[in-house]
């Protein structure tokens, strides 16, 4: 295809704005998608996805549309859609969509304004530097105010609260006249056609059947259906098996040139071999520079996972092997704990990403897991020189702290006027740094805060929607690490440490972590033959303790020595109970008592 004749562009909402609605609006009005095919939100294809209604990998479809109206009327083109995930944890893959594009789409929810996300992805799209083409979406509601949030967006980006498309992705109002302002207003791709072949991968999806189908965006050159490919990142070269074009479903196509937007098999089992961000050339005629951008994903969060039977231990390893096909962020390694038994450590992007991990594990391997606390990765300098990167808090150095790094994260908060001072409180408890505050219009206000990433992991989402009736929105992206005078907290019971709850926290947050575990463990833990002591401490130091009282009594004293059922009964479940037990040192501590304990804190 003549690169004048396509478009690159994607659409950039907060979640929930509307983007998958109007995207199959988009698949049906160019006739891609038929009314028999059509199924809502086609482009979330992961089970997970369609159920909570987010996207988490991005697609790209290949549309033909003629222009209805005006000078180009009649022409015919070719537009790109590259659906972006729309969370925080995936900022990176979200950025190289967007380097894939000439220009974005910003969705806004006509009844809901400006959101933390529209922002984030806004910013993202302009440091690419793309074109926006400013969109009031769901003017079907009732409640829709699409002039105030024209003014809104305006104040924003700049130009006319009139050049503001307004449109229904749920009707499909509007949208031929978006789909003609595409074309019209992004530019279209540039880039040099005899040059060495350059594509940028932007997705990349491990298949059963075919292995992993890695999305490009074709910026020079053009690749072959016969050529060999060289990943720029590594060196490494691959055969090319398939090349080809989605639209929606995969159709093979002889080549791929300066603009194009597709996808290539070449027969590689994990997508690590064939990562978001790197370029592709091709081995008979290689690029020199690789496209820029490119870095390899960093887990931000940490936690452990164990299976509750230990038995499904193996099981657990094979599910992680398998996921890891398709996910390139995703790391583990094995650990045994005192308390859990033999697990993973296991990094992650951010809470959403580890939610998703375990919710797959559990569902679509029948796997029955405990996950430990998530913390997140600290870098601890010992006075001997020495440099230690803590992935687990039970794996705290020993030895004297010189000082200890925590990861920081840039967060912007949205919020009605009426909460600023809630969203401070709770941004200042969790000793976050105000960097700025700006008015977007006359009753809402945008927030910007430095805050610890481990802050944020703990509930921070649930208290920001809490506290603000659900009005406020959140987004953050990493931003350096800072020093703090963090400590680590152990548990001790009978005076052995537990493992799973050792938490590197704040020290002015230590005592009430300990009170709070202490307590919750005494209620849990079951009465021994002796008593048997919780403690909270820091290094040597006690800082909290409760104590669980010996047993006085046996359990069949409550049977009256009449019922002989009865009392076997008992003896059965007593040993039922005794396979799940674990030792801690001398004493026994039922399975449960842990999983309540992590579960809820
Ligand atoms: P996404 O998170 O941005 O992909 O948003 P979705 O497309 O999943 O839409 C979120 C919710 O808004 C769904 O319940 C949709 O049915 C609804 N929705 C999307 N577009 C419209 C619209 O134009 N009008 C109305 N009334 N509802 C819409
Ligand atoms: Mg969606």
């Amino acid at each position: 295809t003549d690169p004048q004749r396509i478009r690159n562009f994607c659409i950039i909402a907060h979640i929930d704005h509307g983007k998958s609605t109007l995207a199959d609006r988009m698949l049906q009005l160019t006739g891609v998608v038929d009314q028999r095919q059509m199924r809502a939100q086609y482009l979330d294809r992961m089970d997970i996805e369609r159920e909570r209604g987010i996207t988490i990998k991005s697609q790209a479809v290949r549309m033909p549309w003629t222009v209805r109206e005006g000078d180009l009327a009649g022409e015919p083109y070719v537009l790109n859609m590259i659906d972006t995930p729309g969370h925080v944890d995936f900022t990176y893959e979200v950025s190289r969509s967007l380097a894939a594009c000439e220009g974005a789409v910003l969705l806004v929810d006509a009844a809901q304004g400006i959101e933390a996300q529209t922002l984030a992805n806004l910013y993202l799209a302009l440091e690419n530097d793309l074109h926006v083409i400013p969109v009031l979406n769901k003017i079907d509601l009732p409640a829709a105010q699409p002039e105030k949030y024209a003014e809104e967006i305006a104040h924003l980006i700049g130009g006319d609260p009139a050049d503001c498309l307004r449109v229904s992705g749920k009707t499909g109002e509007g949208v031929p006249e978006l789909l003609d302002e595409i074309v019209r207003q992004f530019t279209p791709p540039t880039g040099d056609p005899d040059g060495p072949p350059r594509a940028l991968i932007f997705d990349s999806v491990y298949d059963i059947y075919r292995g992993v189908v890695t999305y490009v965006r074709m910026v020079d050159g053009r690749i072959e259906a016969r050529d060999r490919l060289t990943m720029m990142s590594t060196g490494a070269t691959h055969e090319l098996l398939e090349l080809g074009v989605i639209s929606p479903e995969p159709t093979k196509s002889p080549a791929l040139g300066v603009g194009e937007v597709g996808y290539l098999i070449t027969g590689v089992k994990d997508v690590r071999q064939s990562k978001v961000g790197d370029t592709v050339t091709a081995l008979a005629r290689p690029a020199a520079e690789p496209l820029g951008g490119y870095s390899d994903p960093k887990p931000m969060v940490y936690s452990g996972l164990y299976p509750i039977d230990g038995s499904d231990y193996p099981a657990l390893r094979d599910a992680l092997d398998k996921l890891k096909l398709n996910d390139a962020a995703l790391a583990y390694e094995p650990e045994t704990s005192a308390a859990l038994g033999f697990g993973f450590r296991c990094g992650f992007l951010g809470l959403l990403h580890l939610e998703i991990i375990r919710e797959r594990l559990e569902r679509e391997f029948n796997l029955d897991l405990i996950s430990t606390a998530p913390n997140v990765v600290y870098r601890v300098e010992l006075e001997d020189n020495t440099e230690h990167t803590v992935t687990n808090p039970s794996e705290y150095p020993t030895g004297k702290v010189a000082a200890v790094h925590e990861p920081v994260v840039r967060a912007t908060v949205l919020t009605p006027n009426d909460f600023v001072g809630a969203v401070m409180e709770i941004c200042q408890n969790r000793r976050g740094k105000l960097l700025g505050m700006d008015y977007l219009s006359a009753d809402r206000v945008e927030l910007r805060y430095t805050l610890p990433l481990a802050e944020i992991i703990f509930d921070f989402f649930d208290q920001l929607k809490s506290r603000t009736r659900g009005y406020a929105s959140l987004d953050y992206e990493p931003s350096g690490e800072q020093s703090a005078d963090l400590v680590k907290v152990d548990i001790l019971l009978n005076s052995e440490p537990v493992d799973a709850f050792s938490a590197i926290v704040h020290r002015d947050k230590a005592y009430a972590y300990g009170v709070q575990l202490t307590t919750k463990l005494r209620k849990l833990i079951p009465r021994q033959q002796f008593e048997v002591p919780i403690q909270a401490a820091i290094g040597t130091k006690i800082i909290a303790r409760e104590n669980i009282r010996a047993m006085r009594k046996d359990v069949l004293a409550k049977c009256y020595g009449g019922d002989i059922t009865r009392k076997r009964k008992l003896l059965e479940k007593q040993k039922e109970g005794k396979k799940r037990m674990k030792m801690v040192g001398r004493v026994e501590v039922p399975q449960e008592a842990f999983i309540a304990a992590l579960s809820t804190s």
